[in-house]
Protein backbone atom coordinates (compact mmCIF):
# COMPACT_ATOMS: atom_id res chain seq x y z
CA UNK A 1 0.00 0.00 0.00
CA UNK A 2 2.20 3.06 -1.31
CA UNK A 3 0.24 4.61 -4.50
CA UNK A 4 -1.44 7.44 -3.01
CA UNK A 5 -4.79 6.60 -4.83
CA UNK A 6 -4.90 3.50 -2.89
CA UNK A 7 -4.50 5.35 0.62
CA UNK A 8 -7.88 6.42 0.96
CA UNK A 9 -9.87 3.02 0.32
CA UNK A 10 -7.55 1.03 2.34
CA UNK A 11 -8.17 3.76 5.25
CA UNK A 12 -11.60 3.93 4.62
CA UNK A 13 -10.97 -0.42 4.89
CA UNK A 14 -9.02 -0.05 8.35
CA UNK A 15 -12.20 1.78 9.97
CA UNK A 16 -15.14 0.16 8.69
CA UNK A 17 -13.76 -3.75 10.07
CA UNK A 18 -12.49 -2.49 13.25
CA UNK A 19 -16.87 -1.26 13.53
CA UNK A 20 -18.12 -4.16 11.48
CA UNK A 21 -15.87 -6.68 13.39
CA UNK A 22 -13.93 -5.51 16.16
CA UNK A 23 -15.67 -6.88 19.82
CA UNK A 24 -14.64 -3.80 21.26
CA UNK A 25 -18.01 -2.06 19.29
CA UNK A 26 -19.97 -3.17 21.98
CA UNK A 27 -22.76 -1.20 24.07
CA UNK A 28 -21.46 -3.34 26.69
CA UNK A 29 -24.91 -4.61 28.08
CA UNK A 30 -26.03 -8.31 28.81
CA UNK A 31 -27.72 -8.43 24.87
CA UNK A 32 -23.79 -7.44 23.72
CA UNK A 33 -24.97 -4.67 21.05
CA UNK A 34 -23.05 -3.01 18.97
CA UNK A 35 -22.34 0.34 20.06
CA UNK A 36 -22.39 2.22 16.39
CA UNK A 37 -23.61 0.93 12.39
CA UNK A 38 -21.05 0.84 9.40
CA UNK A 39 -19.13 4.40 9.63
CA UNK A 40 -18.71 7.02 7.34
CA UNK A 41 -14.88 8.57 6.75
CA UNK A 42 -13.91 11.84 4.89
CA UNK A 43 -10.54 13.35 4.24
CA UNK A 44 -9.44 17.02 4.34
CA UNK A 45 -5.76 18.37 4.23
CA UNK A 46 -3.74 19.62 6.21
CA UNK A 47 -3.28 22.78 4.76
CA UNK A 48 -6.93 23.68 4.29
CA UNK A 49 -7.66 27.06 5.23
CA UNK A 50 -10.88 25.84 7.33
CA UNK A 51 -8.30 25.13 9.73
CA UNK A 52 -6.67 28.08 10.11
CA UNK A 53 -10.70 30.08 10.08
CA UNK A 54 -11.48 27.73 13.27
CA UNK A 55 -9.03 29.49 14.93
CA UNK A 56 -10.34 32.64 14.35
CA UNK A 57 -13.81 31.69 14.70
CA UNK A 58 -13.38 29.06 17.63
CA UNK A 59 -10.42 30.94 19.60
CA UNK A 60 -6.71 31.07 18.85
CA UNK A 61 -6.53 27.99 21.31
CA UNK A 62 -7.80 25.55 18.50
CA UNK A 63 -5.45 23.96 16.94
CA UNK A 64 -4.08 23.44 13.81
CA UNK A 65 -3.38 19.59 12.08
CA UNK A 66 0.12 20.55 11.52
CA UNK A 67 0.69 22.01 15.05
CA UNK A 68 -0.28 18.76 16.45
CA UNK A 69 1.70 16.81 14.44
CA UNK A 70 4.70 19.47 15.47
CA UNK A 71 4.43 19.20 18.98
CA UNK A 72 3.61 15.51 18.83
CA UNK A 73 6.87 15.35 16.94
CA UNK A 74 9.37 17.98 18.09
CA UNK A 75 12.32 18.51 16.18
CA UNK A 76 11.15 17.76 12.65
CA UNK A 77 10.28 19.30 9.44
CA UNK A 78 6.81 19.04 8.82
CA UNK A 79 4.14 21.02 6.82
CA UNK A 80 0.95 21.34 6.41
CA UNK A 81 0.14 20.43 2.96
CA UNK A 82 2.03 16.94 3.77
CA UNK A 83 -0.71 16.18 6.20
CA UNK A 84 -4.33 14.69 6.08
CA UNK A 85 -6.86 14.73 8.52
CA UNK A 86 -8.97 11.36 8.69
CA UNK A 87 -12.49 11.44 9.65
CA UNK A 88 -15.69 9.41 10.83
CA UNK A 89 -19.31 9.24 11.03
CA UNK A 90 -20.26 6.69 13.55
CA UNK A 91 -23.85 6.38 13.18
CA UNK A 92 -25.59 5.39 16.34
CA UNK A 93 -27.99 1.78 16.07
CA UNK A 94 -31.53 1.75 15.33
CA UNK A 95 -31.98 0.45 17.96
CA UNK A 96 -30.56 3.02 20.66
CA UNK A 97 -32.50 5.59 18.44
CA UNK A 98 -35.33 3.85 18.81
CA UNK A 99 -34.81 4.21 22.53
CA UNK A 100 -34.30 7.45 22.89
CA UNK A 101 -37.14 8.72 20.56
CA UNK A 102 -39.24 7.33 23.61
CA UNK A 103 -37.34 9.29 26.02
CA UNK A 104 -38.63 13.10 26.94
CA UNK A 105 -36.28 14.07 29.96
CA UNK A 106 -33.45 11.62 30.65
CA UNK A 107 -31.75 9.76 28.11
CA UNK A 108 -32.78 5.97 27.61
CA UNK A 109 -30.20 3.46 28.81
CA UNK A 110 -28.86 2.31 25.61
CA UNK A 111 -28.05 5.97 24.61
CA UNK A 112 -26.57 6.53 27.89
CA UNK A 113 -24.24 3.26 27.22
CA UNK A 114 -23.52 4.75 24.04
CA UNK A 115 -22.43 8.05 25.49
CA UNK A 116 -19.81 6.19 27.69
CA UNK A 117 -18.90 3.34 26.73
CA UNK A 118 -19.11 3.83 22.77
CA UNK A 119 -16.59 7.05 23.16
CA UNK A 120 -14.71 4.11 24.48
CA UNK A 121 -15.11 2.27 20.98
CA UNK A 122 -13.84 5.73 19.15
CA UNK A 123 -11.17 6.04 21.21
CA UNK A 124 -10.30 2.46 20.42
CA UNK A 125 -10.49 3.35 16.88
CA UNK A 126 -8.19 6.39 17.28
CA UNK A 127 -5.88 4.27 18.65
CA UNK A 128 -6.14 1.34 16.14
CA UNK A 129 -5.84 3.79 13.38
CA UNK A 130 -2.87 5.68 15.10
CA UNK A 131 -1.06 2.02 15.16
CA UNK A 132 -2.51 1.08 11.71
CA UNK A 133 -0.53 4.10 10.00
CA UNK A 134 2.77 3.85 12.31
CA UNK A 135 2.68 0.08 11.16
CA UNK A 136 3.26 1.49 7.38
CA UNK A 137 5.65 4.09 8.83
CA UNK A 138 3.55 7.09 8.95
CA UNK A 139 3.76 9.84 11.65
CA UNK A 140 0.11 9.82 12.94
CA UNK A 141 -1.78 11.58 15.99
CA UNK A 142 -4.99 11.46 17.35
CA UNK A 143 -6.09 14.76 18.57
CA UNK A 144 -8.37 14.42 21.01
CA UNK A 145 -6.07 11.91 22.90
CA UNK A 146 -3.37 14.41 22.41
CA UNK A 147 -1.95 15.52 25.66
CA UNK A 148 -1.96 19.23 24.55
CA UNK A 149 -6.18 18.42 24.16
CA UNK A 150 -8.12 20.52 26.82
CA UNK A 151 -11.61 22.22 27.07
CA UNK A 152 -11.04 25.82 26.68
CA UNK A 153 -13.98 29.02 26.77
CA UNK A 154 -14.15 30.63 23.30
CA UNK A 155 -15.12 34.06 23.53
CA UNK A 156 -17.55 32.90 21.01
CA UNK A 157 -19.58 29.67 22.40
CA UNK A 158 -18.37 29.61 25.70
CA UNK A 159 -16.91 25.60 26.53
CA UNK A 160 -15.12 24.45 23.38
CA UNK A 161 -12.38 22.00 22.74
CA UNK A 162 -8.73 22.54 21.57
CA UNK A 163 -9.84 20.34 18.56
CA UNK A 164 -13.29 20.08 17.65
CA UNK A 165 -13.97 16.32 16.09
CA UNK A 166 -17.59 18.21 14.44
CA UNK A 167 -15.68 20.86 12.40
CA UNK A 168 -12.80 17.90 11.27
CA UNK A 169 -15.96 16.18 10.06
CA UNK A 170 -17.09 19.39 8.49
CA UNK A 171 -13.96 20.19 6.62
CA UNK A 172 -13.33 16.24 5.65
CA UNK A 173 -16.96 16.77 3.81
CA UNK A 174 -19.30 14.93 6.19
CA UNK A 175 -21.58 16.80 7.29
CA UNK A 176 -22.76 20.54 8.36
CA UNK A 177 -24.36 22.22 11.41
CA UNK A 178 -28.01 22.23 12.58
CA UNK A 179 -29.59 24.40 15.09
CA UNK A 180 -29.23 22.16 17.63
CA UNK A 181 -25.20 22.26 17.14
CA UNK A 182 -25.06 19.07 16.12
CA UNK A 183 -23.47 17.83 12.47
CA UNK A 184 -26.46 16.78 10.31
CA UNK A 185 -24.59 13.94 8.34
CA UNK A 186 -26.05 11.94 5.62
CA UNK A 187 -26.42 9.14 8.09
CA UNK A 188 -28.28 11.67 10.27
CA UNK A 189 -27.31 14.05 13.10
CA UNK A 190 -27.54 10.77 16.07
CA UNK A 191 -23.95 9.88 15.64
CA UNK A 192 -20.36 10.57 17.26
CA UNK A 193 -17.52 11.58 15.58
CA UNK A 194 -13.90 11.11 15.59
CA UNK A 195 -10.75 11.81 13.79
CA UNK A 196 -6.82 11.47 13.54
CA UNK A 197 -4.12 13.56 11.74
CA UNK A 198 -1.43 12.00 9.85
CA UNK A 199 1.91 12.81 7.48
CA UNK A 200 -0.04 11.14 4.06
CA UNK A 201 -1.24 12.37 1.40
CA UNK A 202 -4.49 11.83 0.80
CA UNK A 203 -7.54 13.11 -2.04
CA UNK A 204 -9.63 15.83 0.00
CA UNK A 205 -13.37 14.75 -0.02
CA UNK A 206 -15.31 17.09 -2.10
CA UNK A 207 -17.71 18.82 0.27
CA UNK A 208 -20.91 18.77 -1.40
CA UNK A 209 -22.14 22.00 0.41
CA UNK A 210 -21.33 25.79 0.39
CA UNK A 211 -22.38 27.00 3.66
CA UNK A 212 -22.34 25.48 7.03
CA UNK A 213 -26.04 25.48 7.71
CA UNK A 214 -26.99 24.08 4.11
CA UNK A 215 -28.72 20.85 5.90
CA UNK A 216 -30.66 22.42 8.42
CA UNK A 217 -34.35 22.91 7.38
CA UNK A 218 -34.58 25.80 10.40
CA UNK A 219 -31.51 27.75 8.21
CA UNK A 220 -32.81 27.23 4.88
CA UNK A 221 -36.07 27.04 4.78
CA UNK A 222 -37.34 28.69 8.41
CA UNK A 223 -39.37 25.55 9.45
CA UNK A 224 -38.51 22.43 11.52
CA UNK A 225 -37.54 23.87 15.07
CA UNK A 226 -38.35 20.33 16.40
CA UNK A 227 -34.65 20.19 18.14
CA UNK A 228 -36.25 22.87 20.09
CA UNK A 229 -39.35 21.35 21.40
CA UNK A 230 -37.46 18.25 22.20
CA UNK A 231 -34.43 19.52 24.62
CA UNK A 232 -36.15 19.40 27.80
CA UNK A 233 -33.44 21.94 29.14
CA UNK A 234 -35.13 25.17 27.02
CA UNK A 235 -31.25 24.90 25.89
CA UNK A 236 -32.33 25.39 22.18
CA UNK A 237 -33.89 28.46 20.79
CA UNK A 238 -34.22 30.35 16.90
CA UNK A 239 -30.76 31.77 18.52
CA UNK A 240 -28.92 28.01 18.38
CA UNK A 241 -27.89 26.22 21.52
CA UNK A 242 -27.16 27.36 24.95
CA UNK A 243 -24.43 25.19 26.23
CA UNK A 244 -24.07 26.28 29.76
CA UNK A 245 -28.18 25.02 29.85
CA UNK A 246 -27.64 21.93 28.28
CA UNK A 247 -24.20 21.55 30.03
CA UNK A 248 -26.47 21.54 33.48
CA UNK A 249 -28.61 19.27 32.10
CA UNK A 250 -26.07 16.65 31.47
CA UNK A 251 -24.93 17.13 34.68
CA UNK A 252 -25.71 16.64 37.87
CA UNK A 253 -29.68 15.64 36.44
CA UNK A 254 -28.86 12.89 33.84
CA UNK A 255 -25.87 12.12 35.67
CA UNK A 256 -27.52 11.22 38.76
CA UNK A 257 -30.53 9.83 36.82
CA UNK A 258 -28.44 7.04 34.83
CA UNK A 259 -26.87 6.36 37.66
CA UNK A 260 -29.73 5.15 40.39
CA UNK A 261 -31.63 4.01 36.84
CA UNK A 262 -29.06 2.13 35.03
CA UNK A 263 -26.66 1.30 37.44
CA UNK A 264 -23.50 2.29 36.28
CA UNK A 265 -21.03 6.19 35.98
CA UNK A 266 -22.56 8.33 32.76
CA UNK A 267 -24.63 10.91 31.49
CA UNK A 268 -25.78 12.02 28.32
CA UNK A 269 -29.22 12.90 26.28
CA UNK A 270 -29.07 13.25 22.57
CA UNK A 271 -32.82 14.16 22.97
CA UNK A 272 -32.32 16.75 20.31
CA UNK A 273 -30.49 13.80 17.90
CA UNK A 274 -33.44 11.98 17.95
CA UNK A 275 -37.19 12.03 17.10
CA UNK A 276 -36.03 14.65 15.23
CA UNK A 277 -35.87 14.65 10.82
CA UNK A 278 -32.39 15.02 10.49
CA UNK A 279 -31.89 11.74 13.12
CA UNK A 280 -30.48 9.49 10.54
CA UNK A 281 -30.68 11.23 7.29
CA UNK A 282 -30.19 15.06 5.56
CA UNK A 283 -33.78 16.19 5.72
CA UNK A 284 -36.25 17.44 2.97
CA UNK A 285 -39.13 19.05 3.10
CA UNK A 286 -41.34 16.47 3.32
CA UNK A 287 -39.74 14.97 6.94
CA UNK A 288 -41.50 18.48 8.82
S1 LIG B 1 -34.35 19.23 14.10
FE1 LIG B 1 -34.82 20.57 12.37
S2 LIG B 1 -34.20 22.63 13.06
FE2 LIG B 1 -33.25 21.16 14.45
S3 LIG B 1 -31.21 20.78 13.55
FE3 LIG B 1 -32.59 19.21 12.71
S4 LIG B 1 -33.31 20.08 10.77
FE4 LIG B 1 -32.44 21.78 11.96
S1 LIG C 1 -28.32 17.41 24.56
FE1 LIG C 1 -30.28 17.49 25.65
S2 LIG C 1 -30.13 19.27 27.00
FE2 LIG C 1 -28.52 19.45 25.48
S3 LIG C 1 -29.40 20.69 23.85
FE3 LIG C 1 -29.75 18.55 23.26
S4 LIG C 1 -31.76 18.06 24.08
FE4 LIG C 1 -31.09 19.95 25.10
Amino acid sequence: MDQKEERGPWLQKVITDFIETSPENTLKNHAHQKAFNAPLVGFSSGDDPLYEDYREHVGPFHMTPWELLAVTYRGLHIKAEELTVISWILPQTETTKLDNRKQDIYPSDSWARSRIFGEEVNDKLREHLVKCLKKEGYRAVAPSLAPQSSIRISPKYGYASTWSERHAAYASGLGTFGLCDGLITPKGKAMRTGSIVAQIKIPPTKRPYTNHHEYCLFYTKGTCKKCISRCPAGAISENGKDKELCYRHLIPKTRDYVTSNYGFNGYGCGLCQTGVPCESKIPGNKDV
